[in-house]
């Protein structure tokens, strides 16, 4: 079992008189840490703890929240077996999981925004372009927000939470982090590297509790940034709105991936199972469905099997001993028997998986369902789950249809040997993000936007937006002195007006020419 230090925890948060959420290990089923629910008015005053802090904190400059940043970086990969084994005690995830997709990432995603923060964010004199402004200089500059909620899901407890505050940090907010309840340790364990790097009290702050915590933090903040399902994404909107406090959701899906016949299939296959199963499916990028051209359907269906059926499901206990982990909800667990079930009473097949596995932990074994169709929530409900369904279609653009017959639009991928059709078939794929002879890898490119379509979210992380989002923008028209009037201004002269505004009309009047 992993060992969490809670008493560093509990000294972070402070442990209030009331109620309690109790951390438990999915992969073994035992409680690891008990740890204070906040009630709202606790998140006011670590509002107020931020809003104080926040003022030195951007007055440090991008070197300055640089030097901490790149600092916690080397305290991040200093304390990599500590932080691994507090994801995965707090997930079920596994080893290479964890280390993959959360501290990669995260190294990653320091080491960019504190070398490009100060460029995205950086003063811009605007070049003229419009007739009645001709003259005057045009500037635009950002400042912080000042205080910004991030409210994270369990499924990446430090990716898709301290990894949304990393450009919030850098752009000179303050920070509260909200994690689920179900992983709050790692939300806790790095708020104690970041201090002991030097981060100044009150600059990321974590707010433990379950759902009302985070509500109360919409009510809080200048700004929250919400990853989590679509049906509490709405509700954070709609709290939000009550304070027209601005939102980024990055919310659900259910991404396709489409293998036409002309793919490398064993590519394909590889990819297919690889995305659907990495961190038991519990990916909001994962590969929730697949599309197969009919020529190539039998054989990309033969290296599927080969290649499930060779995956090793267990509690992690170090390198390479689990490829799949354990689910790391029992809601979520249910989920998926409901799906598989709701396939099966509608004709689909079970080719392999398809229960629970056995021992103590919440595991559901890998599953390849085959005969599927639309009707079936396999299809059309995000699963989350180590399930992989795969459809026979006539030819790409029966792919395309169904890929698109969602309401989600987060990622879909396309895998084909001919890269310029593959370039020109995913403009049509309704989704954010989407790879052509790759999946899932983009969202590691940080320099790249990401964020849904449809039900899948609103606005997005990484890139240029995703520090932008985290700032005020404002713009300056700074005009010079010799004039002490405007020409358009009173007293009106016919003259003046006559000749401005015809002189206008010619000038705007003029077509092109055609052909
Ligand atoms: P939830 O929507 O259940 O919860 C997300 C967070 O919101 C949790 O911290 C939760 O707290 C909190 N919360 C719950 N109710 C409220 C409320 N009324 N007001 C404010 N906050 C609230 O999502 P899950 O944790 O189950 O995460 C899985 C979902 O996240 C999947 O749909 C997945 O696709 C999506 N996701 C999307 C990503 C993306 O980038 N698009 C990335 C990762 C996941 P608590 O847990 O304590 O109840």
């Amino acid at each position: 079992m992993a060992t969490v230090d809670t008493t560093t925890a509990h000294s972070t948060n402070g442990r209030g008189a009331g109620a309690e959420i109790a951390v438990e290990n999915p992969a073994t089923g035992e409680v690891i840490a008990h740890l204070p629910d906040m009630p709202a008015a606790r998140i006011a005053e670590l509002a107020i703890a931020g809003r104080a802090a926040q003022p030195a904190w951007e007055a440090l400059g991008f070197e300055g929240r640089g030097a901490v940043l790149a600092d916690f970086r080397g305290w991040l990969m200093d304390n990599a077996d500590r932080v691994v084994s507090t994801i995965v005690s707090e997930t079920g995830k596994t080893y290479e999981d964890a280390n993959l997709i959360e501290l990669v990432y995260t190294g990653g995603a320091l080491r960019f925004w504190v070398k490009h923060a100060e460029r995205f964010l950086a003063e811009e004199t605007v070049r003229v372009r419009t007739l009645v402004v001709a003259g005057k200089k045009l500037v635009t500059r950002y400042e912080p927000l000042g205080l910004v909620g991030i409210i994270g899901p369990w499924n990446y407890p430090l990716v898709n939470s301290f990894g949304d505050a990393i450009p919030a940090l850098m752009a000179g907010n303050c920070v509260i982090l909200k994690p689920s309840e179900i992983t709050p340790l790692t939300s806790l364990l790095i708020a104690d590297g970041l201090a002991e790097c030097g981060l100044p009290a009150g600059v990321l702050q974590v707010a433990t509790g379950r759902g009302a915590t985070g509500g109360a933090l919409v009510d809080e903040v200048d700004m929250i940034m919400f990853t989590g399902s679509t049906a509490t994404g709405k509700k954070v909107m709609a709290r939000a709105a009550e304070t027209l406090t601005p939102v980024s959701l990055e919310l659900g899906g259910k991404d396709p991936l489409i293998v036409l016949a002309d793919a490398d299939l064993e590519r394909a296959a590889n990819a297919a199972v690889y995305y659907s199963m990495l961190n038991g499916g519990q990916t909001c990028v994962s590969v929730e469905r697949v599309y197969v051209e009919a020529p190539v359907y039998d054989d990309f269906l033969a290296r599927i099997m080969d290649k499930v059926c060779t995956i090793r499901q267990g509690a992690s206990t170090g390198p390479a001993t689990a490829e799949v982990g354990a689910m790391t909800t029992g809601a979520q667990l249910e989920i998926v028997e409901r799906h598989v079930a709701d396939a099966v009473s509608k004709g689909a097949r079970v080719l392999t998986g398809g229960h629970r596995g056995a021992g103590t932990g919440r595991f559901y074994e890998p599953t390849v369902l085959v005969d599927v169709d639309h009707t079936m929530a396999a299809m059309t409900e995000e699963t989350f789950g180590p399930t992989l369904p795969i459809m026979r279609v006539a030819d790409a653009e029966e792919a395309l249809r169904l890929a698109n017959d969602s309401p989600y639009g987060l990622a879909a991928s396309i895998y084909t040997g001919d890269r310029e059709r593959g370039n020109r078939l995913a403009r049509r794929l309704q989704a954010g993000a989407v790879c052509v002879n790759d999946a899932l890898m983009n969202y590691m490119a940080v320099e790249l936007p990401m964020g849904g379509w449809k039900a899948s979210g609103m606005g997005s992380r990484h890139g240029a937006g995703g520090i932008r989002k985290y700032a005020k923008q404002q713009s300056l028209m700074i005009s010079r002195l010799h004039l002490k009037r405007e020409p358009f201004m009173f007293p009106y002269r016919a003259s003046t007006s006559k000749a401005l505004f015809g002189g206008l009309r010619l000038l705007f009047g003029r077509r092109r020419k055609r052909g």
